[in-house]
């Protein structure tokens, strides 16, 4: 709980706390003059008292006043933290929205946003330089056009639990009663589900991890989204090296999958063994070679896993860039509540992860790689951020419809969201499936109810 006068707002302004402390330090109280159109924002912070006050040209609306109300409070908040805690954090004020949609925004209103994010946000100049360059590699993918559907399915099932893990998804062992209705729920869903794609962009099978499925049920899966496809990017989330094999590469090739992913997250034993991942740095590097040739491949790497140093991270970096993938992701270790890691101890400061994230980026970029998309999360270590880099000419456009919230989502099986999005995206509409396998399988038929209200 955050004392405050704006209770519309607390939970972001609880963000902006929570980014300094999470102790309930903080009372800020509002104050908007008509007329002037002055915001005033006074906040008390373990009894020290700080006061900002913006001035507002023009007439405003409620929709922008409201929208001011917000920004500036939770800037009050984060000037006044930073002052209280002698600290400044990488992406400032900015909380709960993508930097670039703000970025977009703020250049379709005023034609610029860097001074906007550096002047008013608090944003460092490196992390707007990023989203500058995040902007300019999407030229010729983003794309505003309410018709542009994307076609996503879920396969909740994995060969094992990964400690830092809080998605759906089970242990494909122990849910083996469900996998048989759950890949025909999945196809029926599908089937009834392509009557909502307008102009499709992508395909993409996400997880979990869906090359954990037998051969014949991911050629049913296949099978079934091979009837939708017009030849666009295909990407299959096959993730974890342990579940690769020539078979099902050739499975994913004959349907028509054009990438896939193959997640090291580090390139150390150590640190795999204790993620539970069950898999080698040598398996990867085996099944990279196996796909390689077919596929456009993206790998993920995560900084900041609990144990790591820097030495192991960059050594990350530097086999992923030796094996040369088309796609490297940094993540970011994002702690959830539920996950193994939640839990323990030696976690890394979030000095030291930004020391990481910026050996990635620059010898990412050395190597041919542009940062093409980015995103954070809550409970980033170091208030961080996720960074898709690609070489040229191999960005992946499901990746960027899906951090700039431009296109139309037709997401089918259990906890997918489905999407769409209206006047380029500055009113969005979803609709949830159920997380659990056993309501979504029951549900199918309230499922596809909805959907079609959502999308017809
Ligand atoms: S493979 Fe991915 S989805 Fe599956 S348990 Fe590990 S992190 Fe979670």
């Amino acid at each position: 709980m955050i004392d405050t006068n704006l209770p519309n707002f607390e939970s972001d302004l609880r963000e902006v706390e929570n980014m300094f402390c999470d102790t309930d330090a903080v009372k800020i109280r509002h104050r908007f003059t008509e007329g002037e159109n002055k915001f005033v924002n006074t906040v008390t912070v373990n009894g020290k008292v700080y006061a900002y006050g913006n001035l507002v040209k023009g007439d405003l609306d409620e929709l922008v006043k409201k929208r001011l109300v917000k920004r500036y409070a939770k800037l009050s908040i984060y000037k006044a933290l930073a002052k209280f805690f002698e600290k400044e954090l990488p992406w400032g004020a900015l909380t709960g929205i993508r930097p670039t949609k703000l970025a977009y925004q703020q250049m379709e209103e005023s034609g610029e946003f860097e001074e906007f994010f550096t002047d008013v946000m608090k944003v460092s100049k490196e992390k707007t330089d990023l989203t500058k360059k995040v902007i300019e590699s999407q030229k010729g993918i983003y794309q505003k056009n309410d018709d542009n559907t994307d076609f996503f399915a879920f396969v909740p099932f994995c060969p094992s639990r990964c400690k830092y893990c809080s998605f759906i998804s089970a242990d494909i062992k122990s849910a083996r009663a469900h996998v048989d209705d759950y890949v025909d729920a999945l196809i029926d869903e599908i089937e009834f589900s392509k009557r909502f794609i307008k102009k499709l962009r992508s395909i993409y099978v996400g997880g979990g991890t869906p090359v954990a499925l037998s051969n014949a049920h991911l050629e049913k899966v296949l099978r079934a989204i091979e009837k939708i496809n017009s030849g666009v990017e295909f990407t299959v989330e096959a993730g974890r090296p342990d579940c690769i094999n020539k078979e099902n590469l050739k499975i994913l090739k004959d349907y028509g999958v054009t990438r896939i992913c193959i997640n090291p997250q580090t390139f150390s034993n150590k640190t795999l063994e204790l993620l539970g991942r069950k898999h080698t740095a040598e398996e990867v590097v085996e099944k990279f070679y196996m796909a390689k040739d077919e596929f456009i491949v993206n790998m993920d790497l995560i900084a900041g896993l609990n144990g790591e140093s820097q030495e192991d991270f960059e050594n990350s970096i530097r086999k992923s860039i030796e094996l040369s993938p088309d796609n490297i992701t940094v993540h970011t270790l994002c702690i959830k509540r539920g996950s193994y890691l939640a839990e323990e101890e030696h976690r890394l400061s979030g000095e030291a992860v930004d020391i990481m994230v910026d050996f990635a980026h620059s010898q990412l970029e050395a190597n041919g790689y542009s940062p093409y998309y980015l995103y954070r999360q809550k409970n980033m270590a170091g208030n961080l951020e996720n960074v898709g880099y690609s070489k040229a000419g191999k960005a992946c456009v499901y990746n960027v419809d899906i951090m700039e919230e431009i296109a139309s989502n037709v997401a089918c099986g259990a906890n997918a969201i489905s999407k769409r999005v209206f006047n380029g995206g500055e009113r969005i509409e979803r609709e949830a499936s159920p997380k659990d396998v056993i309501t979504y399988l029951n549900k199918l038929e309230v499922i596809k109810e909805r959907k079609t209200k959502l999308f017809l």
